[in-house]
């Protein structure tokens, strides 16, 4: 299938780790541009050249910009870089985040405002400055929410709060945009092996044995789904193939919230 997305530009924050340098890649790969947003200066530069490696002079596929998202002005600064850069923007995938694990017991209020800032601000600061880019390319959006939305999971109410809330908007985005043809989508995420997954896993005792009890849990393969996964789902999304999809919460786990857990547990009839 051609996901018709060559030159296209694309946002992605989060862009130079796990899944969203997976949703990066794919968009490289299938001959768009892509702006790779994220926090570690020498990570991006070192991700977008190897991106960038097939072509040896401009227009270069992919543009690095530093930036800590939490800041709104970062944010505003992001979007007039890229448009500087490609002139243009066809989609923003709001991808950056991390389970900062700010709790109901040991949390307080200002650390709690302070990761939705880190974790949600930026999801609205980012299609806002874009809005009127988008309006322009009839762009879309992709939402990287969390599986912590819909099941919880104790011990991190910021986060959850957060990824709530993200879904609430996809919902109320594709509502508002819906006259301007802008389509705003969620993917839900739940087990995925990140360097963001990898640093929760190590702060159990025995990681490896917390690894497997998390697979053997996973209905579909008893594995986690890869961020090639996801990223194969983000670029459906992104494409005008989804041409009628829009205010949707995409589940991409393997059955892990929705199955009954239990299956491959019990005998084949
Ligand atoms: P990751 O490997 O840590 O990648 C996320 C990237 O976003 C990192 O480079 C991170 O920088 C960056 N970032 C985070 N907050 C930022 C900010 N405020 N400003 C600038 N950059 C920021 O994580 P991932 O596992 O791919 O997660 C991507 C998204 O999927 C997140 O929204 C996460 O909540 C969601 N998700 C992941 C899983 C999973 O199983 N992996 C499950 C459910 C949902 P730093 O490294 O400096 O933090």
């Amino acid at each position: 299938m051609d996901l018709d997305l060559k030159d296209k530009v694309y946002l992605v924050t989060g862009g130079a780790s796990g899944i969203g340098e997976a949703i990066s890649e794919l968009l490289v790969k299938e001959g768009a541009n892509v702006v790779v947003i994220g926090r570690n200066e020498v990570k991006g530069k070192e991700v977008v050249a190897r991106l960038n490696a097939d072509r040896k002079s401009a227009p270069f596929a992919a543009h690095y910009i530093n930036a800590e998202l939490s800041e709104d002005e970062e944010c505003r600064k992001v979007v007039d870089q890229s448009v500087e850069v490609y002139g243009r923007i066809d989609g923003l995938v709001n991808n950056a985040g991390k389970n900062d694990g700010i709790g109901l017991r040991e949390g307080s209020t200002a650390a709690f405002m302070q990761s939705l800032k880190n974790n949600l601000s930026h999801y609205y600061a980012m299609a806002h400055y874009s809005l009127p880019y988008l309006i322009k390319s009839k762009g879309n959006i992709v939402n990287i929410s969390s599986k912590t939305a819909i099941t919880g999971q104790g011990g991190t109410s910021a986060y959850a709060a957060a990824k709530g809330a993200q879904l609430a908007l996809t919902r109320e985005w594709a509502v508002e945009l819906i006259e301007e043809g802008i389509r705003v989508n969620a993917i839900i995420p739940a087990e995925v092996w990140t360097p963001l997954y990898e640093g929760w896993i190590n702060t159990f005792p025995n990681p490896e044995e917390k690894v497997n009890s998390i697979n053997e849990r996973i209905p579909l393969g008893k594995r986690m789904t890869t961020s090639e996964e996801i990223a194969n789902a983000a670029l459906f999304l992104l494409s005008n193939k989804a041409s009628h999809i829009t205010g949707q919460h995409w589940v991409i786990d393997g059955g892990y919230v929705h199955l009954d857990r239990v299956i491959g547990t019990l005998k084949k009839h």
